[in-house]
């Protein structure tokens, strides 16, 4: 929680609306949320040092306060596969963004480990007026995104309402395994709905928090993506 403080208060005091990447994933490592390791990097050649500590293939995005949807711009870059990839990755993705919105302030690019496919899920939670925090959760892309196929809960949730969440979706079956996926770890996404609750109850600054995706294994789960907007 101290780590969580301090970085929202940063933000706070900067006067900014979002958190970076690097930031929102330092906060869910410090409520057991699991992520994809990262490293910030500010050169090429920092970024292949990086790379090379944390395997291949890698990921490389842009960091960066003035661009929320990374991707959107040309500023995510997967499947590097070597130390040339990431070079040129690097490279690629600061053009991008420049071409993009030359005026983004840029803290760096993010090198992180790429993580297995498997079944997404998304987790976030949203500040009503009234009722404060209420916890999301659904099965990723078009389960979302098309389908609308999500639930809520207001927080603090129980790990009943946790349980009583995934079995709720329609999507739910999917989590049971089909063709090639294996059977999701529910326990482990019990525990990041819990400590979802717990982070944004903690800190009521938050108003917006969206893990997506977040890709669940027979055991485990890895956050790939994680925005922290501010009151
Ligand atoms: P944004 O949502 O800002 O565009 P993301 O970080 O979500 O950017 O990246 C876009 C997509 O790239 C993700 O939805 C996911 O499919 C893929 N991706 C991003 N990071 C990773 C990673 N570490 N491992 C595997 N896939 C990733
Ligand atoms: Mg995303």
């Amino acid at each position: 929680m101290k780590e969580a403080s301090r970085i929202l208060s940063q933000a706070c005091r900067e006067g900014r609306k979002s958190l970076l990447e690097t930031e929102a994933k330092t906060i869910c490592v410090e409520y057991g949320i699991p992520v994809t390791r990262f490293e910030l990097a500010g050169s090429a050649e920092e970024a292949v040092k990086f790379a090379n500590r944390i395997g291949f293939p890698t990921v490389l995005k842009i960091v960066s306060q003035d661009i929320i949807h990374k991707s959107d711009i040309g500023g995510v870059i997967i499947d590097l596969k070597n130390a040339d990839d990431v070079r040129h990755g690097y490279n690629q993705i600061l053009q991008n963004v420049k071409k993009n919105n030359s005026k983004a302030r840029i803290a760096g690019v993010l090198v992180q480990e790429m993580a297995p496919s498997s079944t997404e899920v998304i987790v976030g939670a949203t500040k009503d007026p009234q009722f404060g925090p209420a916890i999301m959760f659904g099965l990723g892309g078009v389960f979302v995104e098309v389908l609308k196929d999500v639930t809520f809960r207001i927080a603090p949730i129980t790990e009943d309402d946790a349980r009583e969440m995934i079995s709720e979706v329609k999507a739910y079956p999917l989590l049971k395994g089909y063709r090639n996926t294996p059977p999701a770890d529910i326990d482990t996404i019990v525990k990041i709905l819990l400590n979802t609750s717990r982070l944004v109850t903690d800190h009521m600054e938050i108003k917006e928090l969206d893990l997506n995706p977040v890709i669940v294994y027979e055991k485990g789960a890895k956050t790939v993506d994680a925005r922290i907007i501010l009151e």
